[in-house]
């Protein structure tokens, strides 16, 4: 079987859920290769692809890769196309990520999906495009198939892997050392998790009120172990940071579970939100467009549903 080639996401070392995922997605359509890019390898980083089904795993762990910004990567994963001959690439559809996976396509002339939400027979990707809006099945034509695959969107199973090491030197050109990182500073974490890999998460609008109140949605996140994400009225108001601001110019994640609360439906939300499985809208309209996509709604005073709700979690646990 080909080699399917996967960009592990990573932060300080540390390997992204998303990573598993594709590892999980990558071994329907071949033999899984990670590609490591970047400092921070370790035995721990190893024994996890491996644990996940990486037959192999290239390494370019040099600090040149993650000093010149996108550019490098793409480097690097042309350079891995060009010697292993994958039937993929796999990658996440985050915003670095998207962008390699560009830079990538242009590098290998090929073209590449982004937002897949499933790769099936004959590397067909669901796709969901237009800000979320249509569903479609698309397939690359011309040279090698690159996938940016939405966080959440494939439960992750394990499957012992080789997980051989083969470390790869990338020349990065002068061309990709035209942006240089020159400072990394670091977003403040918390005890939630993060927005774009929690398995709950539930977001406040501008039903909510005021930034003080945002303090019920973060109850019931909390009571839930879920991330907090707010609609555009809510950060625009400085009510809530603009980090979690979830939709077509915020994050796009794809909980199991997504509850909103005070917030209206709005397409451009829609699109950060609409994959998730389950959806839950906690709205005083009625007429509430939110609920046109939902799987469960309650109409009422998010003021008291929300307390409430977070009250019932707790007498439940
Ligand atoms: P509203 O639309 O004002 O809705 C508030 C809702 O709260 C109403 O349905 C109301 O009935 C309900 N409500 C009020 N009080 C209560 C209460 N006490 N209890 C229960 N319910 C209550 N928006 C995003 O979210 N993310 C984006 O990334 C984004 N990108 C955009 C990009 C562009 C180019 C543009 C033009 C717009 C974008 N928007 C985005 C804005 C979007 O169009 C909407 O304006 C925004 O999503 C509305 O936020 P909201 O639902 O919180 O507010």
């Amino acid at each position: 079987m080909s080699e399917v080639l996967v960009l592990v996401e990573h932060v300080e070392g540390q390997i992204k859920k998303v990573t598993l995922e594709l590892l999980t997605l990558a071994r329907r359509l071949g033999t899984p290769s990670a590609v490591w890019a970047g400092p921070g390898y370790s035995a721990e980083a190893k024994a996890r692809l491996a644990e996940y089904g990486a037959e192999k795993i290239y390494v370019a762990d040099s600090a040149d890769i993650a000093d010149y910004v996108v550019a490098p990567k793409a480097e690097l994963l042309a350079q891995l196309v060009s010697s292993a001959s994958p039937a993929a690439v796999l990658v996440a559809a985050t915003a670095e990520a998207k962008e390699i996976a560009g830079r990538l396509a242009i590098k290998i002339d090929s073209g590449v999906l982004t937002d897949a939400v499933g790769i099936g027979e004959g590397l067909v990707a669901d796709q969901s495009i237009f800000g979320g809006g249509v569903n479609v099945q698309s397939r690359v034509t011309k040279g090698t198939p690159i996938f940016a695959v939405r966080p959440n969107a494939t439960p992750v199973e394990a499957a012992a892997g080789a997980g051989a090491e083969e470390q790869v030197t990338v020349a990065v050109s002068d061309a990709a050392k035209v942006a240089k990182v020159v400072d990394r500073v670091k977003e403040e974490k918390g005890a939630r998790p993060e927005l774009t890999e929690a398995a709950i998460v539930v977001s406040g609008g501008r039903g909510v009120g005021s930034a003080e109140n945002f303090s019920i949605i973060e109850k019931l996140a909390d009571s839930l172990g879920a991330a907090v994400g707010a609609s555009r009225a809510a950060t625009d108001a400085g009510w809530y940071p603009h980090q979690f601001q979830v939709g077509q110019t915020g994050k796009t994640v794809s909980p199991q579970l997504y509850i909103a609360a005070g917030i209206s439906g709005a397409i451009q939300h829609r699109a950060g939100m609409q994959t998730a499985k389950t959806i839950v809208a906690i709205n005083k309209d009625p007429e509430a467009p939110i609920f046109e996509l939902a799987d469960y709604g309650v109409v009422g005073d998010l003021n008291q549903v929300v307390p409430q709700l977070t009250d019932e979690i707790a007498k439940r646990k």
